[in-house]
């Protein structure tokens, strides 16, 4: 009807696929117990769907108007959402959850337009239309579901520190009274510093890569935000920077979408619930040797 079935990756790992499974919805395919086994990519685990409909979605309306997915995503947080410029190659948890979503709606990798959007700007990004959906690092909050949308939650951690590779003595927030704590403006951790925490010193930009930069050259006393997102940091910065303490919040990610898209909503709580072994294939391949310990959640 609406396009022809193409598949997401070519090789063997593809072609297994048809054999395992005709169904249509983004549906698991190979990955098994080891991280999809000789697939390399996620996107050869999962095949694009065809024939997708989605009653009453302005979202995939729009989409299947223009034949393209816009995503929102974030680019500086390896492991998670990361554009190597050198390559133009995009990796992380959250980039390749992006990719399952637009395949289980019938969009091919080459269908996907990746657009950055801070912290500070994604509610407002998908109340414009700018984005068809956000995957990047997106906690699900009361506040923003004021606004928009989620399905989810796909992936939990918590607010931790990251501190210079010398520091010592620093475990909590406490720790940092009458110190410089950097993040991201609009984030749950910036409001919880502003909030909870008058006794440090808030320094914000639009980017945790500026805030680790800042770390790095001795300008802030720590970072704070989600563990899972200082992990990916400290291990591009092993000489210089650490996660210290214990997470002292619960952050859990969603995909956030215009509000009142239901039938979007369930398709990918859908997608999620049945998706078998993808969602571990895709921890395996993008954080498992991180040491980031979670298992898939299940969706509200
Ligand atoms: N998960 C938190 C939030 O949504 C922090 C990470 C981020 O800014 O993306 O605000």
């Amino acid at each position: 009807m609406r396009r022809t079935r193409t598949l997401a990756g070519i090789g063997i790992a593809a072609v297994t696929l048809l054999a395992l499974t005709a169904c249509n919805s983004g549906s698991p395919t190979t990955p098994g117990g080891d991280a999809g086994g000789d697939a390399e990519e996620p996107s050869t685990w999962f095949e694009v769907a065809s024939d997708v409909s989605l009653e009453g979605s302005p979202t995939f309306d729009a989409m299947t108007e223009r034949d393209g997915v816009v995503v929102g995503v974030k680019e500086d947080q390896p492991g998670l959402g990361y554009l190597d410029v050198t390559t133009g190659e995009r990796t992380g948890f959250d980039i390749d959850i992006a990719r399952w979503i637009a395949a289980s709606l019938g969009f091919d990798e080459d269908k996907i337009e990746f657009k950055p959007i801070a912290s500070a700007n994604r509610e407002q990004a998908i109340t414009n239309g700018d984005i068809d959906y956000y995957v990047g690092t997106y906690s699900i909050t009361d506040k923003r579901k004021e606004l928009i949308d989620f399905a989810g939650p796909y992936f939990i951690t918590g607010q931790g520190l990251l501190v210079g590779a010398d520091t010592e003595g620093v475990e909590t927030l406490e720790d940092l009274n009458g110190k410089t704590v950097c993040s991201a403006t609009g984030s749950t951790p910036i409001q919880n510093i502003k909030a909870n925490f008058p006794e440090i010193t808030p320094k914000e930009y639009d980017l945790y890569s500026a805030c680790v930069e800042d770390l790095i050259n001795g300008q802030v006393d720590a970072v704070t935000t989600d563990q899972a997102i200082l992990i990916g940091f400290a291990a591009q910065y092993p000489e210089d920077v650490k996660v210290v303490g214990d997470l002292f919040t619960e952050e859990r990610y969603g995909v956030g979408f215009t509000k009142g898209d239901s039938a979007l909503q369930e398709h990918i709580n859908t997608l999620f619930t049945d998706g078998g072994d993808i969602w571990q294939a895709i921890f395996d391949k993008n954080l498992g040797e991180s040491g980031i310990k979670v298992e898939q959640p299940a969706v509200d």
